[in-house]
């Protein structure tokens, strides 16, 4: 249905000259009550189609699932009645904001012949939720805003949008509504985890955890972020999602987390300065003295200090693989023995890391030798993107409940590291299918009286 909008504008030259400068400035002003005006011009011309299509006898075909309500007699029971009538407006505008203004416009009602049940269906129609005040399009505006910190600290309105400012509190409520999908972990990828500490509300101390992959090329992409959920459970969602076996479990050790999610992957590697640290720290808990302590952690580290081969894997000889196929396996021998020392000596902490630490060490050097894909040695990778996470999260201010940093903490990251990600779910929720078409037919001077 075609409907012909008219505007007219009056151009005046109060002094008779004006710059350049002068007439785009003008230009730009009067843009924005034009775009503003229009859009409210159309809704209402969108509005006054859908309602004469409701209340029209015929043509149940055009109503396609518009008008669709429960019996106001029945509660709970859908109304089979498909015929209409015009019943009023509501006695209040209905403001809905844009990336660049807003609009107010009078929402009709319509009452069904059969049960006699209002509605508005404008707002199904706009495919909007009920309470909805804003288009999709500012939404990712605004959460992109929040996500890059791209407004300055003590300013409390979004300056990106200057047009439509809005208020930083009214922001992170709608970040709030935001849930962003946790992501598929492929066959082959490397599986990451890592948790932290964060101040929560009222003084409590919460835990954001994060599950990342590594894939081809190193190519770092968010699995999921989570507050208040133990190991376990992330490992079954982890596990949900999980598409053939993730080849390699980098992690710092900790129990809980290499036994949930360690056992996703075909083997899990131990980031190397924690393994020492951490034979340093059971040593101290065996209370073997300050300077026997450093030594031993120092050969410790010496042991695991093996490289991968700096050329890429076609260029290493099968010689030189065999070498250091056999560096491995003396390494974890020789751990294996300086876990029996410990034993004999009566250090059983220390003895006990070791042993279940041994398999976990060289993990990374087993899948290089068997498929050239080069795994971080360490887990400074993970340690430092949860760094950087919770930076932002801080800078961000948000008054933090575990429901808040859980999502702020997937927007944050997907954002960040997984960029095609962030558009395809922006993509899908703003759905532009392009069904409202506007053109300019005529932009004419007439002189005025
Ligand atoms: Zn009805």
């Amino acid at each position: 249905m075609k409907k012909i909008v008219e505007m007219k504008l009056e151009v005046n030259f109060p002094e008779g000259r004006a710059s350049a400068n002068e007439i785009f400035a003008a230009v730009n002003l009067v843009m924005q009550s034009i775009y503003e005006q229009l859009t409210r011009v159309v809704i209402e011309s969108y509005q006054e189609q859908i309602v004469e299509v409701l209340c029209t006898a015929s043509g149940l075909k055009a109503k396609q699932g518009l008008g669709l309500h429960e019996d106001k007699r029945h509660a709970g029971r859908r109304c089979r009645g498909r015929s209409f009538k015009r019943a009023g407006y509501w006695s209040e505008e209905r403001r809905l904001r844009g990336e660049r203004g807003e609009v107010w416009f009078r929402p009709a009602m319509v009452e069904c012949t059969r049960c006699g049940k209002r509605l508005t269906p404008v707002l199904e129609a706009l495919e909007l939720e009920k309470r909805q005040t804003h288009t999709e399009v500012l939404l990712n505006k605004v959460i992109e805003a929040i996500a890059d910190t791209s407004y300055q600290r003590g300013v409390d309105q979004l300056s990106v949008l200057g047009e439509a400012p809005v208020a930083k509190s009214t922001a992170h409520r709608w970040a709030a509504s935001v849930e962003l999908p946790v992501k598929e972990v492929g066959e082959g990828d490397l599986l990451g985890a890592d948790g932290t500490g964060f101040k929560k509300q009222a003084g409590q101390k919460g835990e954001v955890r994060l599950v990342l992959k590594i894939g081809a090329q190193g190519r770092v992409a968010p699995v999921g972020v989570w507050t208040g959920a133990s190991w376990e459970q992330i490992a079954a969602e982890v596990a949900g999602v999980q598409q053939g076996q993730a080849r390699l479990f980098l992690s710092d050790g900790e129990r809980g987390l290499e036994d949930w999610l360690g056992r996703l992957c075909a083997r899990s590697q131990r980031g190397h300065w924690h393994a020492a640290r951490e034979v340093g720290y059971a040593l101290w808990e065996d209370k073997m003295p300050y300077e026997q302590r450093r030594q031993w952690r120092k050969q410790v580290g010496d042991l695991l200090a093996l490289e991968i081969p700096a050329e890429d894997i076609e260029w290493v000889s099968q010689r030189e693989k065999e070498h250091l196929r056999y560096r491995i396996a003396q390494a974890e021998k020789q751990l294996e023995q300086l876990s029996e020392e410990f034993a004999s000596r009566g250090y059983a902490k220390a003895s006990t890391y070791l042993r279940r630490a041994r398999d976990h060490l060289f993990n990374h050097l087993r899948l290089w030798l068997e498929t050239g894909i080069i795994a971080p040695r360490t887990t400074s990778i993970i340690e430092n993107l949860i760094r950087e996470l919770v930076r932002r999260l801080k800078k961000i201010g948000w008054n933090w409940s575990d429901e808040g940093a859980l999502r702020m903490g997937r927007i944050v990251m997907i954002r960040r590291y997984d960029p095609q990600g962030w558009r395809r779910y922006w993509d899908e929720r703003i759905n532009l299918r392009g069904r409202c078409k506007i053109s300019l037919l005529s932009c004419q001077l007439e002189n005025a009286a």
